[in-house]
């Protein structure tokens, strides 16, 4: 698998960069994770929209969806053009059943609901879910591939069951919005020592920090993290790629 960050800011992201994006791609496959603010721009530098085989969102705050309506946009605008464009499937949970219906526009794209207790196929991927302990429901997502295992936490506070979720994975993409000193959990996030212990107890091979904050000195969260964890850790950056 192959793993493109687009963005990866907390909340809103900062000047010329995007929110929560990631690209995964694998046998030509490409699927977007997460469309949030600035997303369908930088996504642009990767792969044209059009190309895009599926999406999938974790949840419908505003920071991991705001820029859905703009690929779809981007979408219809290509389909004037080129009438081969393909309606593209975008998967989210159906808890938010209003949120869930923006997921389908015209003959552009269609909402599909995943059902959290079953695994999921996208193309090349085996996809479970775990719900996560966040203001809204969300969910993280255990993504397999060619025997690879990439976990993506989504937005969340620490909880016990990431550990077994989270279990040996190649690469553990694990929110942290907030460093050591704060709490996160009442907002419903991790900070790095949170991602560091979850990352420990896991035994993944290598954790990348993301949806990072906007504010302090984030090469901190790093050293933070590095106190409970003694594997490679990485903070997320546009443009960056991983090879899982
Ligand atoms: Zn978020
Ligand atoms: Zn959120």
């Amino acid at each position: 698998m192959k793993l493109t960050v687009i963005g990866c800011w907390g909340g809103y992201p900062k000047v010329n960069e995007a929110s929560t994006g990631y690209l995964l791609e694998h046998d030509g496959f490409r699927l977007l994770i997460d469309c949030g603010s600035g997303v369908l721009s930088k996504l642009q530098q990767y792969v044209d929209p059009t190309d895009l085989d599926a999406c999938i969102v974790t949840h419908y705050h505003a920071d991991h969806i705001a820029d859905i309506g703009v690929l779809q946009h981007a979408l219809i605008v290509q389909k004037y053009l080129q009438p081969m464009v393909r309606n593209l499937p975008i998967y989210g949970h159906q808890l938010d059943e209003q949120a869930f219906r923006k997921l389908t526009y015209k003959d552009i794209t269609t909402g599909k609901a995943y059902d959290p207790s079953q695994t999921l196929r996208i193309g090349p991927f085996t996809i479970s879910f775990l719900p996560t302990v966040h203001p809204v429901p969300c969910f993280a997502f255990r993504i397999e591939a060619a025997g690879k295992i990439f976990v993506f936490t989504g937005d969340s506070a620490f909880q016990d069951s990431f550990i077994e979720f989270a279990k040996d994975a190649n690469l553990l993409l694990c929110e942290c919005n907030f460093y050591a000193n704060m709490d996160g959990g009442n907002a419903g996030h991790m900070n790095s020592k949170d991602a560091g212990t979850l990352a420990a107890a896991a035994n993944v091979k290598q954790l990348v920090l993301t949806h990072l904050p906007q504010y302090g000195i984030i090469e901190n969260l790093v050293t933070e993290a590095g106190e409970y964890y003694d594997g490679r850790i990485h903070l997320a950056e546009g443009g960056q790629v991983w090879e899982i």
